[in-house]
C-alpha cells in the first residue's frame, strides 16, 4: 500500500533494524522501544487492522506468533518471559495501520496494561 509506513519498511524504502525476514513476515526493532527487547513482527502483505483478518489469514497470523516466540527464545527470554501484543484501533493505541505483533521483554511488565 503506497502510503503505509510498514509497507515501506517491508520494501526496504525506509531503513529499519530487521532481525528476521521471509516471504510472509518481517521482524524489526521498534524505533521507540518500551522494553530492553522490543521488536515488531509484521506480515509482508498489507493488512490494516486485526478486524481485517479473514480465515485465509489465520495461517499467516499463526506464523507471526510462532516467529515472535522464536525471536524471544533466540534472545534468551523464553523462560524469563515476554509479552506479545496486537493493538487494534484507537482505544488500544494502534498508530500504524498495518498489523504488527509487539514482542516485549527484558523487564518486568505490569498488568493490567495502561
Ligand atoms: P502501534 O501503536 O500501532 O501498536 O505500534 C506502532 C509502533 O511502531 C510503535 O511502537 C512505534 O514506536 C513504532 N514505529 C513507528 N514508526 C516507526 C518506524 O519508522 N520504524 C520503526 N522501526 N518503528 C516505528
Ligand atoms: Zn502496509
Amino acid at each position: 500500500m503506497a502510503d503505509c509506513l510498514f509497507c515501506k519498511i517491508v520494501a526496504g524504502q525506509i531503513p529499519s533494524a530487521v532481525v528476521y525476514q521471509d516471504d510472509q513476515v518481517v521482524a524489526f526493532r521498534d524505533i521507540n522501544p518500551q522494553a530492553p527487547f522490543h521488536v515488531l513482527v509484521a506480515p509482508t502483505r498489507h493488512i490494516a487492522t486485526l478486524n481485517d483478518i479473514g480465515p485465509d489469514d489465520h495461517a499467516l497470523v499463526g506464523a507471526m506468533i510462532g516467529r515472535a516466540a522464536a525471536l524471544a527464545a533466540e534472545n534468551g527470554y523464553a523462560q524469563r518471559g515476554y509479552r506479545t501484543v496486537f493493538n487494534c484501533n484507537a482505544e488500544a493505541g494502534q498508530t500504524v495501520f498495518h498489523i504488527h505483533l509487539h514482542v516485549l521483554a527484558g523487564r518486568s511488565l505490569g498488568w493490567p496494561p495502561g
